[in-house]
């Protein structure tokens, strides 16, 4: 089935007591059984709800896996995943990531006794320098949050392969539409459901998609031991959202191309981030491994100071200023002080992050109405 088609019928199936063509929000804690040990294969909500059963089977199919999980938060698919190891077990991760990732690892799970190597994935090199006895996973994001860095996804599966390491990848800012790590090698994709997946900025979820069931079982075996699952409601409106998510990433792409390319050309502008110019480091590989770009960009001013990033930030209209990304509508977003605060400075500085990078969802407006209320704001800069 083609990807589009996959988006509208991924997980439904007309609901068997009265043929409602859309999953029912199945809004209950339990299941009343027949007799003890005899039941319809549900028991407890926290183990298995069908909204969520539902929702689960889309995410396998729109990533292109065997089996998918749903989870309260991304962070809390990533909490999981990181439950499969014990002390000792070293991570590599990316220097430059999402901030709670970051966060997650550094100050909950580094005190368990596991060990996070954070290197710069651009180059698979300074992944296979840190490889050791005790190496269990790789945890790459790509395009990275907020720098737009590329990562092979081919090339470091096939190291991880070589070394019998896991491989897990964030598929979150390229979304299912635009990127298939499993069909690049990876052995997990994790996403934040939150943003392109769901797509209206109502929901906070997560996932994790899987080919292997041994894998597969372990994580289940988590996710309902530790219990952070979504709610029925939620998982509805995530379903809804994949519906769209084709028609979505298709103009999330064509308008972050329009306005990467009017921000390059802006005599503002110092740098603009964005995987789909020539010249980024990473493009060869993103126009390889994935079907678009994405609406995601981050660009820096000529004038370095924060004063005139914040007229900025503060400045436009359409755009909201806010967290969170991949929904209709345009955010801008200040990673130093927001999304990436949790990141210690030094390390932000060190990784490329400066305290005056400007990032940008851009939604589905109409792309002229995006421009004007960003050279409006970007003119208030200026003075
Ligand atoms: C938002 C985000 C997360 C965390 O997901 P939540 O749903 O907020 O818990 C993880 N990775 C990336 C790339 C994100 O943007």
């Amino acid at each position: 089935m083609k990807k589009s088609t996959q988006f509208i019928h991924a997980g439904a199936h007309p609901d068997p007591s009265t043929g409602a063509i859309m999953t029912p929000i199945y809004q209950t804690s339990t299941y009343v059984q027949e007799a003890p040990g005899v039941n319809k294969g549900f028991e407890y909500a926290r183990s298995q709800n069908p909204t969520r059963q539902a929702l689960e089977e889309a995410l396998a199919v729109i990533e292109e896996g065997r089996f998918g999980l749903a989870f309260s938060s991304g962070v809390a698919a990533t909490d999981a995943v990181i439950k499969l190891l014990k002390p000792g077990d070293e991570v590599i991760a990316a220097n430059d990531m999402y901030g709670g990732t970051y966060r997650l690892f550094s100050k909950i799970f580094q005190k368990f006794g596991i060990v996070f190597h954070y290197v710069d994935m651009g180059n698979i090199e300074h992944v296979a320098a840190v490889i050791n006895a005790k190496t269990r996973l790789i945890w790459a994001e790509t395009p990275t949050n907020p720098l737009m860095n590329i990562v092979d996804i081919r090339a470091l599966a096939e190291l991880a392969k070589k070394n019998a390491i896991l491989l897990c990848v964030d598929n979150t800012f390229a979304s299912p539409a635009l990127q298939n790590p499993l069909t690049l090698g990876a052995d997990m994709v994790m996403h934040s459901a939150t943003k392109y997946l769901s797509g209206h900025s109502d929901v906070i979820q997560g996932a994790l998609v899987i080919n292997d069931k041994a894998l597969r079982d372990e994580l289940y075996f988590i996710q309902k031991s530790c219990g952070a699952v979504p709610g029925p409601m939620d998982c509805f409106l995530v379903l809804r959202g994949i519906k769209t998510l084709g028609l979505r990433m298709e103009r999330h792409s064509q308008n972050g191309a329009v306005i990467a390319q009017y921000l390059k050309q802006h005599p503002a502008i110092k740098k603009v981030y964005w995987p789909g110019f020539e010249d980024h480091s990473g493009h060869a590989i993103a126009a390889a491994q994935m079907k678009g770009f994405g609406g995601m960009i981050s660009f820096e001013l000529q004038n370095e100071s924060l004063d005139a990033a914040k007229k900025v930030l503060s400045g436009t209209h359409l755009f909201s200023l806010a967290e969170s990304l991949g929904g209709v509508e345009s955010l801008i977003n200040h990673p130093a002080s927001m999304t990436h605060a949790s990141i210690p400075r030094e390390e932000r500085i060190k990784n490329g992050l400066s305290d005056t990078l400007i990032r940008l969802s851009v939604g589905i407006e109409d792309a002229d109405d995006l421009i004007a209320d960003l050279e409006k704001a970007i003119q208030l800069s200026l003075h």
